[in-house]
């Protein structure tokens, strides 16, 4: 029988309770004054009545602070099933910025949040977006804002455009070319549109008020002239709306109920607010329009979640690309052995609130352990061997012994391996000279014996000698088994011993690539202040190690998540694991020993 991870045995332990939050509340106001509830789609349909979206830019890989977006929107989509019209959530991609997006990255994020566990099809549906597919209907929209006088060209230099704004404590300046006439600025967008222009000539900006204490509401510019390749819209464009005049729009086009995002986006919400009244009065959009709420970003100790600096990890070669197992990107994560699970019971245990904090490393690690417990196989792996001969031991004999594949499911069947003369057992369990409290293996000394401890599931022995070489390194342990003293039998109560060690037979011990990963970084906090990441980086964060295997690891299958006991949780990498290739990366410990 092939080794298999199993579904979590115990579900209702790991998805908790719907944990109320200050977005559900929200959420269940709206639904309680039937706010979206009468709302009908272009084809007649009724609309749900949550509607959310999770709106990446494809310019980099996701990561860890992503996930708690995602699991945030399309968690809420899926908590609110029950609402008049259901609810869903929109995959949207934030696209409109035409050098720096990529389908590569595309397709990475639409895997990561399947990955998740999350899709984006009601009844058949797939609610899959692109910003870009609204350039026509945005440019329309911006036609509409100059004709209503609430939008102009300015012809400044973005130097000026800068100075002018003014900033806090100051306000800011009208432009020259702030009084255009709606016909000349329509004039100017449409040849700006024509390509007539180089880049950077003239800006759309709209009219609202270039003393207005948020600076963000001081005429924001809503359209820039790009010549430039854009990866789904080729060179049908060459100005280019910015994010807060597509955001808004996009949302209202998908007639999303609830917008939510991070808190640095809190004083664009007027700015939002607005663009969607000024569109409502020129009659393209109705009430109840969208409406924006921030949450607190995920700030992760030992961690970083720039994707520029994430960026510069990968390019500089510092980590083995984006999905390093030590990288915090959803890729990495999942090589490292993460499961879906495991990442949505993080993001349920962190909630969301509206304050800014650090979660430490150890909750995402302890998720991790929580959901493999019950998950994951037990296996024996020797990391660091050395060799064990039981000189007392036939030569020939092969002792069948068995354990359990899992320690609190016997339905799961056992494992079953020999134990010969030759055995391999971790070098850190014997020393010549035991430190106090060392119970594991030692030899004879001064006239008193050698310890004795249990090969688990196998036989107690007694340590008799060592043999060294040139150097004086120890290169194998000598013992002597009891041949009443096997596990399950008895007499084996008769041996009372305070070691227990797990050890592979040297015969049949299946040789894998095993590389142990630390966290990356040694400082809590690498790029806070004005510290420079790189200098925090962790120089032991990746040991590579050749192991020894029990057999019936020969079974398990890339991505497959196994307890190595007494070591920690490993997943078979779902890269470079094969059957005659063995390799396994280090999930987590068994216990929080970070220190
Ligand atoms: P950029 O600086 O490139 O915009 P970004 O991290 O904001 O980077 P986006 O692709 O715009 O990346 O993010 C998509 C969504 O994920 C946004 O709604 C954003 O608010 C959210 N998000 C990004 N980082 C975090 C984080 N650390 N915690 C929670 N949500 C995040
Ligand atoms: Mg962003």
């Amino acid at each position: 029988m092939g080794m298999s991870e199993k579904k979590n045995p115990n579900p209702s332990k790991f998805e908790t309770l719907e944990v109320s939050n200050f977005l559900r509340q929200i959420i269940d106001a709206d639904l309680a004054a039937r706010k979206h509830a009468k709302r009908i789609d272009q084809a007649g349909q009724a609309l749900p009545s949550v509607i959310t979206r999770f709106p990446p830019e494809p310019n980099g890989y996701l990561h860890i602070g992503h996930a708690k977006s995602i699991c945030l929107n399309f968690g809420l989509a899926r908590d609110y099933a029950n609402a008049p019209n259901g609810a869903r959530c929109h995959m949207r991609f934030d696209d409109t910025n035409p050098s720096k997006e990529e389908t590569e990255y595309v397709d990475s994020i639409i895997d990561a949040v399947r990955w998740l566990g999350f899709d984006w099809v009601q009844n058949g549906v797939e609610h899959q977006h692109y910003a870009s597919d609204y350039f026509d209907q945005l440019y329309a929209f911006a036609e509409a804002l100059i004709e209503a006088g609430k939008a102009y060209i300015d012809s400044q230099t973005a130097d000026e455009i800068h100075k002018n704004r003014g900033h806090f404590g100051q306000l800011g300046t009208n432009s020259p070319f702030r009084n255009r006439s709606p016909a000349e600025n329509i004039e100017l967008f449409r040849d700006m549109k024509a390509g007539k222009y180089p880049d950077g000539a003239h800006v759309l900006r709209l009219k609202i008020d270039m003393s207005h204490p948020n600076i963000v509401l001081r005429d924001p510019v809503i359209y820039r002239i790009r010549h430039a390749h854009h990866h789904r819209t080729g060179d049908k464009w060459c100005i280019y709306p910015l994010y807060d005049f597509t955001h808004c729009i996009s949302d209202a086009l998908e007639n999303i109920t609830h917008s939510i995002c991070t808190l640095e986006f809190e004083n664009n919400r007027p700015l939002y607010d607005w663009v969607l009244e000024a569109l409502k009065e020129c009659g393209v959009f109705k009430d109840p329009l969208p409406k924006q709420y921030e949450f607190a970003r995920l700030n992760l100790t030992y961690a970083i979640t720039s994707k520029r600096k994430l960026l510069q990890l990968v390019e500089e070669k510092r980590v083995d690309g984006w999905d390093d197992p030590r990288m915090p990107t959803i890729v990495g994560i999942r090589r490292r052995g993460f499961t879906p699970e495991s990442i949505r019971l993080f993001c349920e245990r962190i909630g969301v609130s509206k304050a800014d904090s650090w979660i430490d490393m150890s909750v995402l690690e302890q998720a991790l352990r929580d959901d493999l417990e019950a998950k994951a196989e037990r296996a024996f792996a020797v990391l660091k061997p050395l060799k064990l001969i039981i000189d007392n031991f036939d030569d020939q004999a092969e002792e069948p012994c068995s354990a359990p594949k899992h320690p609190h499911h016997e339905d799961w069947g056992r494992r079953e391996f020999t134990l010969s003369k030759e055995l391999w057992i971790e070098a850190d369990d014997f020393m010549v000279e035991p430190i106090k409290g060392f119970f594991r293996l030692y030899p004879p000394k001064d006239g008193q014996p050698g310890s004795r401890v249990r090969l688990r599931h196998g036989f107690v022995i007694e340590c008799t000698g060592y043999d060294t070489d040139a150097n004086g390194q120890v290169i194998a342990v000598h013992a002597q088994y009891f041949a009443d003293s096997k596990s399950g039998t008895p007499e084996s109560n008769n041996y009372k011993v305070k070691g227990n060690l797990h050890w592979v037979n040297a015969r049949n011990a299946i040789k894998a690539e095993v590389r142990i990963y630390d966290r990356l970084f040694t400082d809590p906090h690498p790029d806070s202040g004005d510290k420079n990441f790189l200098d925090a980086m962790n120089p032991n964060s990746k040991e590579v190690l050749t192991a020894y295997l029990e057999p019936s690891i020969a079974d398990v299958q890339a991505e497959q998540r196994i307890q190595f006991e007494r070591h920690g949780y490993f997943v078979a990498d779902r890269i470079d694991h094969t059957s005659s290739n063995p390799v396994f990366n280090f999930c987590v410990g068994l216990k929080d020993n970070w220190k």
